[in-house]
């Protein structure tokens, strides 16, 4: 098939920052898209070459969208997967395979999955609905303090609560859920692993999520991450090992903790492009949205080194801030070397929202991570 300046058509669900940063790649290397995603205002909606408004979890929105594709991919996991499937019986090609989504879409299926297939995680006990944990404490099931974690449409933290006391369940929506052990971990670690139709298969080197001390924030994203080298190849084999068990076509993050004894558990994986690989687009030879499209259009993979360090800072809402946004001092990093800001083009800001990242490459780590403290410092995302 050939793809490039052709007929053929990527079809993309969701239009966020992700998929604006996959279109990058299309562009370079003119292959025609289209995106579908619920907000007339989706970043995406500039850089594709057909934007569709609709509801990425409605059945009919995405077999309509998809019907007339060659390829269909995600830059987010809460699609409608029946809709999916059904495309897949047509002989639509979707990647990742719906099979591997549905898995994961759950988190207490995913869970379920790692046990199965004897992939270390952190224990865990399914619950049907959140209301039946309090029943599990007073008979000596689960133990204080646990992860409260729902089983569907969590993002970025939101599905997710410590609870220390019985107090703290009484705020949480009666769903479907998992509690979790509560892990003292050493590091936060991830590893993104491409893998093609043909089955290639690459990793990228195992990345380290740098917490702020107080505010318990991941500030820095750091590759390489600065852990011995035993422990890079058990996260690398950890993570390939749930590569293989999923089937996975296209970019596989998997996010996993370094325990205090150095063991490497899985929390969760997410099945595309991830914040953890966005250092790549400066850092890497192959950076990790080129990557999704070589594995899902089955080309040979690209070389996953880095060139350089690379360290990445979210650029978040500043609290305090709702409405139009506003980016303070951006004069003053782009003066920085090594430096390179992606605005992601949200129109409003809101406290923690994600408004894009800085990337910080030097040939050493110790600079970058002192000029990466320095972006930190400088730059402010407010409302105007
Ligand atoms: P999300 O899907 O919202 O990203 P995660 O499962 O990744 O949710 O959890 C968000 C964060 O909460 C993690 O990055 C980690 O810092 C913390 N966390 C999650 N599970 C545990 C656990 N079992 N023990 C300790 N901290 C955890």
């Amino acid at each position: 098939m050939h793809f490039f300046s052709s007929d053929f058509k990527l079809g993309i669900l969701g239009g966020g920052q992700l998929g604006k940063m996959l279109l990058y790649e299309t562009r370079k290397w003119d292959i025609q898209t289209k995106v579908m995603d619920a907000s007339p205002e989706a970043p995406c909606k500039i850089s594709c070459n057909k934007f569709v408004q609709g509801d990425l979890m409605d059945f009919d929105a995405v077999y309509n969208f998809g019907k007339d594709v060659d390829v269909l991919t995600i830059e987010i996991e809460n699609v409608n997967i029946d809709a999916l499937e059904k495309l897949e019986d047509e002989g639509i090609k979707v990647y990742p395979p719906s099979r591997a989504l549905r898995t994961i879409q759950n988190k207490a299926k995913q869970k379920l999955f790692y046990t199965d297939h004897d992939i270390p995680t952190v224990p865990f006990t399914r619950f049907a609905y959140t209301s039946e944990i309090e029943d599990s404490i007073q008979n000596g099931g689960v133990q204080l303090p646990f992860v409260w974690k729902s089983a569907q449409f969590g993002y970025d933290g939101q599905g997710v609560k410590i609870v220390r006391h019985l107090d703290d369940l009484k705020n949480l929506p009666n769903v479907e859920c998992i509690a979790e052990r509560l892990v003292d971990f050493k590091n936060e670690l991830a590893v993104i692993v491409a893998r093609n139709t043909s089955g290639e298969v690459r990793t990228y080197p195992v990345v380290e999520m740098e917490f702020h001390p107080e505010a318990n924030q991941v500030e820095y994203v750091i590759c390489p991450a600065r852990i011995d080298e035993a422990v890079a190849e058990k996260a690398q084999k950890v993570a390939l090992k749930v590569s293989e068990h999923l089937n996975h076509v296209g970019l596989l993050a998997v996010e996993l903790f370094q325990t205090q004894e150095d063991a490497i558990l899985v929390n969760e994986v997410a099945p595309r492009p991830h914040n953890s690989g966005h250092y790549s687009i400066e850092a890497s030879y192959t950076n990790q949205f080129e990557q999704h499209i070589r594995a899902i259009l089955d080309l040979p993979l690209g070389k996953t080194d880095s060139k350089l360090a690379g360290i990445m800072v979210n650029l978040v809402g500043s609290e305090g801030h709702t409405g139009d946004v506003v980016y303070e001092n951006m004069e003053a990093i782009l003066q920085m070397d090594g430096v390179t800001p992606h605005i992601y083009g949200k129109k409003q800001t809101r406290p923690f929202r994600k408004m894009g990242h800085v990337t910080i490459v030097d040939e050493n780590m110790a600079r970058a991570r002192e000029v990466a403290q320095k972006v930190k410092e400088t730059i402010n995302v407010v409302s105007r």
